[in-house]
C-alpha cells in the first residue's frame, strides 16, 4: 500500500475526529484494527503516529504478533474464546471483548499465572444483536461486581460494536445510550472498577461515535481500504 494514501487517509480521519469530537470531548484515539493485514502493510503505521492496533482473531494475531510487539500496543478486539486465552496472556495490551464471567476468570488466571495484570474492556452490545458478542446494558453492572475482584485483570471500560446500518438516528441514540452506561458507571465508581476507556466507533460510524464521547475509535477499513 502507498504510504502517501496511508497518510492522507490517517489524516482525513483525525481531521473528522477532531471536528467531531469538537470541544465537548477529548478527541478519540485511532485504533488501526489490522485484522486480514500483514504486517509489512502494518508497520507503515508506526510513522503515521498510530500507535494501537486491534486484531479479532488470535489465530491470526499469533501468526504476525513477532513483528508488531514493541512497536505498537495491541488489543484484542474480537471475541475470544477461552481456549484461546492462553496464547494472548502474556502478549497483548488490552483485551477490549470480556462479556462473560467464565472468560473474564480465565483471562485473570492466565494473566495472574504470568505476574500481570491485564487491562480489559467490557463489551456491550447496544442493539442486543443476537450473533454478536457482548452483554446487554442491563446485564453490565451485575458482570462488573462478579469480575472486578479478580486478581489479573483491571477494568478499564466499556467497549461497543454497533448495528450495520445507515441509519444516523438510530446509531445516535445507541451511541449515547452507550455514552450515558458509561458515565453512570463511571459517577457510581464501583471500586476495582476504572471507566477510562469507551471503545466505539468504527469505519462507518466514527464521526458519530467521536460526538458521543468515544475515548477510542477502531478503524480498519477507512484506513487500508475496504477488505475484499
Ligand atoms: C473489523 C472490526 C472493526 C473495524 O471495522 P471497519 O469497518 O473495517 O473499520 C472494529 N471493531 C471490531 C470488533 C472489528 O472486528
Amino acid at each position: 500500500m502507498n504510504m502517501n494514501m496511508l497518510a492522507e487517509r490517517i489524516e482525513l480521519i483525525r481531521n473528522n475526529l477532531a471536528v467531531a469530537s469538537e470541544g465537548k470531548y477529548p478527541v478519540p484515539e485511532l485504533i488501526g484494527v489490522t485484522k486480514t493485514h500483514t504486517a509489512e502493510e502494518i508497520l507503515p503505521l508506526e510513522q503515521l503516529g498510530v500507535r494501537l492496533i486491534g486484531e479479532n482473531r488470535v489465530q491470526e494475531l499469533m501468526s504476525k504478533i513477532d513483528a508488531l510487539e514493541g512497536r505498537f500496543g495491541i488489543h484484542l478486539i474480537g471475541r475470544l474464546q477461552r481456549n484461546k486465552v492462553k496464547y494472548i496472556a502474556d502478549r497483548v495490551d488490552m483485551i477490549q471483548s470480556v462479556d462473560s464471567v467464565e472468560l473474564a476468570e480465565e483471562i485473570s488466571r492466565r494473566c495472574a499465572a504470568c505476574g500481570r495484570v491485564m487491562p480489559v474492556l467490557v463489551e456491550v452490545n447496544p442493539a442486543g444483536e443476537k450473533q454478536k458478542g457482548g452483554v446487554s446494558f442491563s446485564q453490565t453492572r451485575p458482570l462488573l461486581e462478579e469480575i472486578r475482584k479478580f486478581e489479573g485483570i483491571r477494568v478499564e471500560g466499556l467497549m461497543a460494536v454497533m448495528p450495520q446500518t445507515d441509519d444516523e438516528e438510530v446509531l445516535d441514540s445507541l451511541f449515547s445510550e452507550t455514552r450515558k452506561l458509561f458515565e453512570h458507571i463511571r459517577d457510581e465508581a464501583p471500586e476495582g472498577v476504572a471507566m477510562r476507556e469507551l471503545s466505539m466507533g468504527m469505519s462507518g460510524d466514527y464521526m458519530i461515535a467521536a460526538r458521543h464521547g468515544a475515548t477510542m475509535v477502531r478503524i480498519g477499513s477507512a484506513v487500508f481500504g475496504p477488505r475484499n
